[in-house]
């Protein structure tokens, strides 16, 4: 197994598969398996440890930790694409203009 299989295959890990809107948790490891749970619908399944290292390196599985972090809060300015965290539109068209660009420096 790669590290960052070993990183993923966490009792514990909620993922994503892709194509399916059902959050998947890992809630036992063993050394041929993995067995997953559809949260919320509490249905457990076992994936072959190879299977699973196959989904996850192809990008199917896919840590939802990760989409999280991925996840940019914050907005970029129309004007000059500069990057604002936390930033939050302040057109009339949704988008956002930074404090520098509407200030004419
Ligand atoms: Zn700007």
């Amino acid at each position: 197994m790669e590290d960052d299989f070993i990183e993923f295959a966490k009792v514990g890990r909620k993922f994503n598969i892709s194509g399916l809107p059902e959050v998947y948790k890992i809630i036992e490891v063993d050394t041929d398996k993995v067995v997953v749970t559809i949260e919320g619908i509490g249905s457990d399944f076992n994936v072959e440890i190879g299977d699973a290292e196959d989904s996850f390196k192809v990008g199917m599985w896919r840590s939802i930790v990760t989409l999280v972090a991925a996840h940019r809060d914050g907005m970029d300015c129309c004007k000059c694409n500069n990057f604002f965290q936390f930033a939050a539109p302040n057109q009339d068209d949704g988008t956002m203009i930074c404090w520098s660009c509407r200030s004419g420096f």
